[in-house]
Parts: structure tokens; C-alpha cells; sequence
């Protein structure tokens, strides 16, 4: 059949034409050829436990020496920074859901081709934020992840309880802000399993790794954390 041509979408795209869902200037592309020039990819040494960029490889970095950490490792696709930090802010606040399958496929090159999972999940939204939003980012990322991966996405872990926003504390009150506020879906079973969760930014690693604690504790052989941003503290 031939192609008819749209009167209803050519109309629609001289009301508003299609725009970059980042800077939100016209264009043809999800995200435009200057906004993706500019995406701060991490290449390059990092820290091969937390993923951290580094000046050259090391295996544990100075933000993660010495620290109880309930994850294997660790992976971030950009720096939470220019263009890497719009990215995130119109997947959260500026209901740009449509990112998410680009997004996954840059994210799905970061997994070590070693590791095989057998769930993936994502560090849960509270669920009045979750429904003030409509979405959770974390966990649409994730369920791309796994469409594209052929892989199993489960609900694994609950909040306990609401949290304070870990970006308006002090660095010294983040651990204790996020200290048992989650737990694990009683109907996942977990139990020797490796889990790869999934979160948008990677900033002191608290709120992640206090998610890695319970997967843990439920039981899980291995957890792999890959985030979409990684932020930088100094
Ligand atoms: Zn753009
Ligand atoms: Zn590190």
C-alpha cells in the first residue's frame, strides 16, 4: 500500500514542530546533532570498583576506599554535568518519557559482556512522588534495559519509609537519611541470584548502595549497579 500522506500530522508539525527533547529546539531528532555532540559520555580510566573517572585505573578510588560496599561493581554512561545533567532533568521534571529507549541503548553497552543476570530492577521512587510524577524514570529505564537486553526486569525492592531528598543534605547526612529505608519485594525470590539494579544518578553512592544492602541481605550472590549519570563531587 502507498504511503497516504498525512494531512493531520503535517498540520500538527506546522503548529509545533517536532522539537529536541533536551533544549527543546525544532528538531527532526529525539535529541538534536548539537545536544548529542555535547553528552559528556564517560570514556576513559575509571575507578573498576565504583566507575568513577579517574586520572588512570584504579581499583578502588578515593570516594569509595575503605567503605562498606554492598555492590560488585559499578557503571555510569555520562557525567551528570552540561548537556548529561538536561538529559536527566527532562526525563524526570519535563515528562520526556520518550527518551527512554535511546537512553537504554547507550546504557545496555556499559554492562560488562561477563556478567549474566538473572533480574534487573531499579532503585524505587516513593510512591507519592512516583504518582505526583506518573512515571518513575528509574524503573522505565530498566524495563527498556530488559526489552533490549532480553532480560527479566522484577519489582525487587520496597521503600520502608519516605526520605528526605538526598541533594538538599549535607554529604554527612545522606547515609543516615537513606539507613533502612528500603526492603525487598517478599515475592521476589532472590536468593543466589545476580541483579543488576538500576538508578538515573550516581552521586555519593548512599542511596544505591543502601539498596544493594537489602538485595544483599535478601539473599542475591551478585549486584551490579549501572547509573545513567555519574556526579562528580569536587
Ligand atoms: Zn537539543
Ligand atoms: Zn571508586
Amino acid at each position: 500500500m502507498r504511503p497516504r500522506f498525512n494531512i493531520f500530522a503535517a498540520l500538527l508539525d506546522l503548529i509545533s514542530p517536532p522539537r529536541c527533547a533536551v533544549c527543546k529546539e525544532p528538531s527532526k531528532e529525539l535529541i538534536c546533532a548539537s545536544c548529542r555532540e555535547e553528552i559528556p559520555f564517560i570514556q576513559g580510566a575509571t575507578c573498576r570498583y565504583c566507575g568513577k573517572p579517574t586520572l588512570r585505573i584504579v581499583a578502588r578510588c578515593r570516594d569509595c576506599r575503605g567503605k562498606h560496599l554492598y555492590f560488585n561493581w559499578a557503571v555510569s554512561v555520562w557525567r551528570y554535568s552540561g548537556v548529561g545533567k538536561d538529559i536527566i532533568h527532562a526525563l524526570k521534571y519535563e515528562n520526556e518519557r520518550r527518551l527512554a529507549p535511546l537512553l537504554a541503548r547507550e546504557a545496555i553497552k556499559k554492562l560488562p559482556p561477563t556478567e549474566i543476570f538473572d533480574y534487573i530492577t531499579w532503585v524505587p521512587l516513593h510512591r507519592v512522588k512516583k504518582s505526583n510524577r506518573g512515571y518513575d524514570q528509574s524503573e522505565i529505564i530498566a524495563q527498556e534495559i530488559a526489552a533490549v537486553g532480553g532480560m527479566a526486569a522484577k519489582k525487587i525492592v520496597l521503600r520502608n519509609r519516605k526520605t528526605l531528598e538526598q541533594n538538599k543534605l549535607a554529604l554527612s547526612q545522606r547515609r543516615t537519611n537513606v539507613n533502612g529505608a528500603f526492603k525487598i519485594n517478599g515475592s521476589a525470590d532472590i536468593n543466589g541470584k545476580n541483579i543488576l539494579i538500576i538508578d538515573d544518578v550516581y552521586t555519593t553512592g548512599a542511596t544505591i548502595n543502601e539498596c544493594c544492602r537489602a538485595i544483599r541481605a535478601g539473599g542475591a550472590l551478585r549486584v551490579g549497579v549501572l547509573t545513567l549519570a555519574r556526579a562528580l563531587r569536587e
